[in-house]
């Protein structure tokens, strides 16, 4: 079985039936050059993407993520992706790995080649890293100003908050940030001092018994294994809510979590340097439940 997978995918009109989808697909190897050097994706990231977990042999919450695509695409202007053709592909490429382990699937929908055939589209798949360490012991933060207010998207669009755009060199540069103060991770803070999300994830804190994640308005991305999460905990009869969190309730809270497709639920156990409450068995049972095949 191979361990990557690489398919380039000839885009088709959202509402265009395809009775072949898998001739849209072709599969290349990954080690060969595949993509034209006019690429804006790789020139201005101008694109969106996904990333899917996938836990021995099932592709994890597949229409979530398409539907989040397809919300990336409506707010970067992008034509509306094909989900048929896209659920085709994910369905193509989990055939093809092994049916044991774990790995990343990752959706790319980008702007195309300026004045050429546009969008262009592709998807790889390749092993995840190593996540024990991250998932056991957890993480530390620090917490990082994203620069603008809670109501940025809506005050400005053209930032393109809310959509999962490949521009990702910020969050990049907010996790080396971290490493440099000495912790992992990151939890980005609003100008106006809110909790937002990690720069590859979501946060959730729970206080009091209740379950708070920041209301995803449009200057944070919706996660879907915090959305997932939520699920189990309703099931289990505990109080979830989408709220503005401060700062300093993250702080003082009970615990918490970042959240993510193909690392989980991991801890937070310092916040800028100062020891934070790890829930080692709530988060086990949280990824416990995370690795079990989820639609
Ligand atoms: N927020 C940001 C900025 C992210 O990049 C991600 C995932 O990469 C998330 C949140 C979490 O989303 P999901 O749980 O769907 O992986």
């Amino acid at each position: 079985m191979p361990e990557n997978v690489t398919l380039l995918i000839t885009p088709i009109a959202a509402d265009e039936e395809v009775v072949d989808l898998e001739a849209t697909f072709r599969e290349v190897d990954a080690s060969e050059p595949a993509l034209r050097v006019g690429e804006l994706s790789t020139q201005r990231g101008d694109g969106i993407f996904e990333t899917i977990g996938f836990v021995d042999g099932h592709a994890q919450e597949v229409r979530p993520h398409l539907e989040r695509l397809r919300n990336s695409a409506r707010i970067c202007e992008l034509p509306e992706p094909n989900l048929a053709q896209w659920e085709a592909a994910i369905a193509r490429a989990s055939a093809a790995l092994p049916t044991t382990g774990e790995y990343g699937i990752k959706l790319v929908l980008s702007r195309g080649i300026e004045h050429g055939p546009t969008p262009t589209a592709w998807l790889t798949a390749n092993p995840a890293a190593d996540q024990r360490a991250a998932r056991e012991h957890g993480v530390r933060v620090v917490t990082l100003d994203r620069g603008y207010d809670r109501g940025a998207a809506e005050r400005a669009p053209w930032l393109l908050l809310g959509a999962k755009t490949l521009s990702y060199a910020v969050n990049m540069a907010a996790i080396r940030e971290a490493k440099r103060r000495g912790a992992d991770d990151t939890v980005f803070v609003s100008s106006d001092g809110y909790v937002m999300e990690g720069p590859t994830s979501s946060v959730i804190l729970r206080r009091d018994g209740v379950y708070s994640t920041p209301a995803p308005t449009g200057a944070i991305l919706h996660g879907t294994t915090q959305l997932s999460l939520f699920e189990y905990l309703e099931a289990r009869g505990e109080r979830v809510e989408y709220r503005d969190v401060p700062i300093d309730e993250l702080r003082s809270a009970d615990a918490a979590w970042l959240v993510s497709s193909v690392r989980l639920a991991a801890g937070i156990t310092a916040i800028d340097g100062v020891p934070f409450p790890f829930d080692a068995d709530e988060t086990a049972a949280f990824n416990a439940y995370l690795l079990t095949p989820r639609d």
